[in-house]
C-alpha cells in the first residue's frame, strides 16, 4: 500500500474522531464490506501508517499541579543520550530536538511544585556537564495535540526504505520482518536488514536493526 485512494482518507478521518468506529458503522458510510474494512485497517496497521489506538484521557481530573515547558541548550555532544535519558522520565508530555539555541525542547504534564524540583535536579544530574542552559516556564493554557488534517483527494503514501531510509516512490519491496511489514527500495536492502534482524533473533546482534539505525545517526 502506497497511496490512499478516497475510501481511505475518508475512513481514517472517521477513526482519528472515534477510534471505536465499528466496522459496521465504517462499511455503512463507504458502502464496503465488513471483511474489506478491516482488510484495509489492517494494512494501515501493517504499514505503520495507524501506530496505535489510544485514548485521550482529561488529564486535570488525575493530576493536580501545573505543567512546565524545558528549553535546553545541551552539549551537541551528548544530545542523543539525554533526551533519551530524560524521555523515560514520566512527566514527559512530549519532546523535540530543534536546530536552534535550545536544542531540546519538553513539554512536562502537570507537575506538582515537589516533582517540578526533582524533575531539574534529575535534568542538572545528567552526566558530563552535558547541560549548557536551562530555561523553565510554567505553561498557562494548553491546548489539545492535534492530529494532521487529511486532505480529501488521493495521496501518495512517503515510504522510505528500512534499511537505507531513503525516500521512495518506485517499485516497492515488501516482507513481514520481526513483527511488521518492512519496505524496501531494493532486494539489496531487503536482504541487508534480513540479516540484521536474523543476527538480532540470534543474539549475536544486540540491538533491533531499527534501533541500531537511529544509533548510527
Ligand atoms: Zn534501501
Amino acid at each position: 500500500m502506497h497511496k490512499l485512494d478516497k475510501t481511505d482518507l475518508r475512513i481514517l478521518t472517521t477513526l482519528i474522531d472515534n477510534s471505536r468506529t465499528s466496522y459496521a458503522a465504517l462499511a455503512r458510510e463507504t458502502n464496503l464490506t465488513i471483511p474489506s474494512i478491516k482488510t484495509r485497517i489492517q494494512k494501515y496497521i501493517d504499514t505503520g501508517l495507524i501506530e496505535k489506538f489510544t485514548i485521550i484521557l482529561d488529564e486535570n481530573m488525575i493530576m493536580k499541579g501545573t505543567s512546565m515547558t524545558f528549553l535546553l541548550k545541551i552539549k551537541p555532544s551528548h544530545l542523543d543520550e539525554v533526551a533519551k535519558k530524560l524521555y523515560e522520565s514520566p512527566f514527559i508530555a512530549n519532546m523535540t530536538i530543534t536546530s536552534g539555541h535550545y536544542n531540546l525542547i519538553v513539554v512536562t504534564h502537570n507537575m506538582h511544585d515537589k516533582d517540578k524540583l526533582d524533575f531539574i535536579k534529575h535534568i542538572n544530574s545528567l552526566p558530563g556537564e552535558s547541560v549548557i542552559e536551562l530555561v523553565s516556564s510554567i505553561n498557562l493554557e494548553t491546548f489539545l495535540c492535534k492530529t494532521i488534517e487529511l486532505p480529501s483527494s488521493p495521496i501518495n503514501l512517503v515510504i522510505r526504505c528500512d534499511y537505507c531510509h531513503r525516500e521512495f516512490s518506485g517499485e516497492v519491496f515488501s516482507k513481514a520482518i520481526l513483527g511488521r511489514k518492512r519496505y524496501f527500495d531494493s532486494p539489496i536492502c531487503q536482504e541487508k536488514y534480513e540479516e540484521r534482524a536474523r543476527k538480532y533473533i540470534k543474539g549475536e546482534l544486540f540491538r533491533h536493526p531499527d534501533e541500531e539505525d537511529a544509533a548510527k545517526k
